[in-house]
């Protein structure tokens, strides 16, 4: 049975209705996510608030939590912590991208649908270092400890949510 963060959503309607929809997903359930190696475990819960603004379909998504990765200096786990605040526009089209507020950004929904998983993924991906390692100063576990509780610092969450699709959105 299909998770309900995973079922396509009707923007229009939602945004109408200023929906707001609580989720909390297991990030290897996300696609792309679990295509990542070093990525082993962890969730994010939060809220997509649908309105809208200028006649267009935004959504104001907050999301908390923590991924589980695989250290690349010493291959044990560590945990990132994962917060988030990003305001989106919802397009049916690129082309609506070069009328946007810079204020939001944009996230393509193809024939005005979108799932709570594809707003969220792209989210988290970007959040997550392209090589994961303990704290920059060695902390790595010595060789053979099972403790593993290093945590990686929180300002290694990037600023730039969804930087990747606007680069996209802006090759036309
Ligand atoms: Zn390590």
């Amino acid at each position: 049975m299909p998770q309900p963060w995973s079922k396509p959503l009707e923007v229009d309607r939602l945004s109408r209705g200023a929906a707001a929809l609580d989720f909390d997903v297991e990030l290897t359930q996300l696609p792309r996510l679990s295509s990542r190696a070093e990525v082993i475990g962890g969730s994010v819960h939060g809220t997509v608030r649908f309105a809208r603004k200028s006649g267009r379909a935004v959504a104001d998504v907050t999301l908390e939590g923590a991924a589980r990765l695989t250290c690349q200096r010493c291959m044990q786990p560590m945990t990132l912590p994962l917060s988030a605040h990003v305001q989106v526009a919802l397009l049916s089209s690129a082309d609506e991208a070069s009328t946007l507020e810079d204020a939001f950004e944009p996230v393509l929904a193809p024939e005005g649908r979108i799932s709570v998983a594809e707003l969220i993924e792209e989210e988290v991906l970007l959040s997550l270092p392209i090589v994961p390692m303990h704290v920059e100063d060695g902390q790595c576990p010595s060789s053979g400890a099972q403790s593993a509780t290093g945590d990686a610092p929180a300002d290694a969450v990037t600023q730039r949510p969804f930087a990747r699709l606007g680069e996209l959105l802006n090759q036309k």
